[in-house]
């Protein structure tokens, strides 16, 4: 790209600008700021990224790759070398123009022009991704390349492993042509923007869609008790409090419509303390008896591994279960998977056999009636052992959600923010490594499927990590149960 006094446009900056011009700045001017930090969980999906990219080459024989480093400037040179070569088709063809850089993932010659193909990871050509075929259809015509159609290549969510057609290829060019007047404009207004301080933008759904912002710590009010955290709301409706003044939630108008969950937030920020509800006491009445606290951990891979499975499915390949005994101890069982092996047989067997005991299993959320009732599907023979487990299940997400507001909740049920606003003494990040599911995912599949590629000692490492936040799980649905129970007046401690 060549180089000018003020800062370039990419594609991938002038997404970020059409979504918020402070979050290009920011990508811009700030690249090492740590919201940006690649973490496991964005390596993870570059990774997943890289995978499909190259399977989705695959399907145009006789391509060839622009093979230069992505910032070398000799990249726009040797796409017009391959495409005067006759390639029919030339995968990352680079060019640049109105002082934006442009890779393509398959530039491909049809009888009359070129098709110019976005690949994505997603099951769906959303209209999210047409900004970034707009941008790379300007920059080629204006580069000279008749681009003629543009399709986005994503992946079939009927898609079965392992039968045929992967991908899908989807015609946008009518949406991506109606895009395109603008996009002159826009360039223009984006490089003005990079070329000046850092502007100001008012918060607002942008921040939230077609992608989650970064720096919402940044910009967001850093307030537990502002109208933000204001549970179930729609967030349009969240900003235009904030737009009218209404910052917090004790500054609400008395006569504000909210339902149950928010009348009950509300009551204990104004109280500053936690509230319950009466019918607490029967709602944890099941609590009771020889009690099991399931948690799954899963992965799922935009390119299935395993047979019957479907690209994104989230897979159980980890589990962890304490069970309460009858003298008030507790014991504890466990399951991880092995790298490079479909564990689905054996992590049913195992859950069957140490849950086969318990009265009722409390679980957190129903995901993990969602994996027991995938595994009937997987492992057939063990329908009858996983319909009696599915029929113990209790979820204690429903019982806080419906019963208990702290105002330390800030507006979510998460386990993460609901933990440590009942027992002061745990938390999550002062107690476990992985800081969520998606983080516990990621690493997940790198245990599996990238075993090859770390040391013995990384992968003892991760091994570790899993296992102790996904007991942790488990361990904080024990205590969030005792707590409850004990607030419900159905144990002996006081609240
Ligand atoms: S949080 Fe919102 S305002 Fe701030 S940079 Fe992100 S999108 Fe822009």
């Amino acid at each position: 790209m060549a180089e000018t006094a003020s800062p370039n446009l990419s594609k991938s900056r002038f997404v970020a600008g059409m979504q918020c011009v402070k979050l290009m700045w920011l990508r811009v001017h700030e690249k090492d700021a740590p919201e940006l930090k690649l973490d496991p969980r964005l390596q993870d999906i570059i990774t997943q990224g890289d995978e499909v990219g190259a399977l989705a080459r695959e399907q145009f024989p006789g391509g060839v790759m622009v093979d230069l480093p992505h910032d070398d400037p000799r990249r726009e040179a040797r796409t017009r070398e391959l495409l005067a070569s006759g390639a029919p088709a030339v995968f990352e063809a680079t060019f640049v123009a109105d002082r934006t850089f442009a890779a393509i993932d398959v530039l491909l010659r049809e009888a009359s022009g070129f098709t110019l193909i976005e690949v994505k990871s997603a099951t769906s050509a959303h209209d999210k991704y047409l900004p970034d075929v707009a941008i790379q259809t300007h920059v080629a015509r204006r580069s000279g390349i008749p681009i003629r159609r543009v399709e986005i290549m994503h992946l079939n969510g009927d898609y079965v492993h392992p039968g045929p057609n992967l991908f899908v290829r989807t015609d946008v060019t009518a949406k991506v042509e109606a895009l395109l007047p603008d996009i002159p404009a826009a360039i223009a207004a984006q490089l003005d923007v990079l070329a000046h301080e850092e502007p100001e933008v008012t918060i607002g759904e942008h921040c939230r869609v077609p992608h989650e912002c970064p720096f919402q710590s940044r910009c967001w009010p850093d307030d537990p008790l502002g109208v933000l955290t204001i549970h179930g709301m729609l967030y349009a409706k969240r900003f235009d409090l904030l737009q009218h003044g209404i910052r917090r939630i004790a500054d609400l108008p008395a006569n504000f419509k909210l339902n149950e969950v928010q009348r009950r937030q509300r009551k204990a920020v104004e109280r500053g303390g936690l509230v319950i509800e009466p019918g607490l006491r029967a709602a944890m009445a099941p609590y009771a008896g020889r009690l099991g606290f399931l948690d799954f951990e899963t992965v799922g891979r935009a390119i299935p591994r395993w047979n019957g499975t479907q690209p994104w499915q989230q897979i159980g390949v980890q589990f962890s279960y304490h069970e309460r005994q009858a003298d008030g101890s507790y014991t504890h069982a466990e399951y991880l998977a092995p790298s490079d092996c479909d564990p689905r047989e054996e992590i049913a067997t195992r859950l069957v056999e140490v849950t086969r005991n318990a009265d009722r299993v409390v679980m957190y959320t129903p995901f993990e009636r969602t994996q027991i009732r995938m595994m009937k599907q997987f492992v057939p023979r063990l329908v009858p052992e996983l319909d009696a487990l599915e029929a113990k299940l209790l979820d204690l997400k429903q019982v806080v959600h419906h019963h208990v507001y702290h105002p330390a909740f800030a507006g979510s049920f998460s386990i993460k923010d609901v933990l440590p606003a009942l027992i002061p003494e745990m938390s999550y990040k002062d107690s476990v490594t992985i800081l969520d599911g998606q983080e516990a995912s990621a690493k997940l599949a790198r245990l599996l499927f990238y075993a090859g590629e770390l040391t013995e000692a990384e992968r003892e490492q991760i091994k570790a990590e899993l296992l102790a936040y996904c007991k942790y799980d488990t361990w904080a649905m024990v205590k969030l149960t005792e707590r409850l129970s004990s607030l419900a007046g159905l144990t002996a401690s006081a609240r």
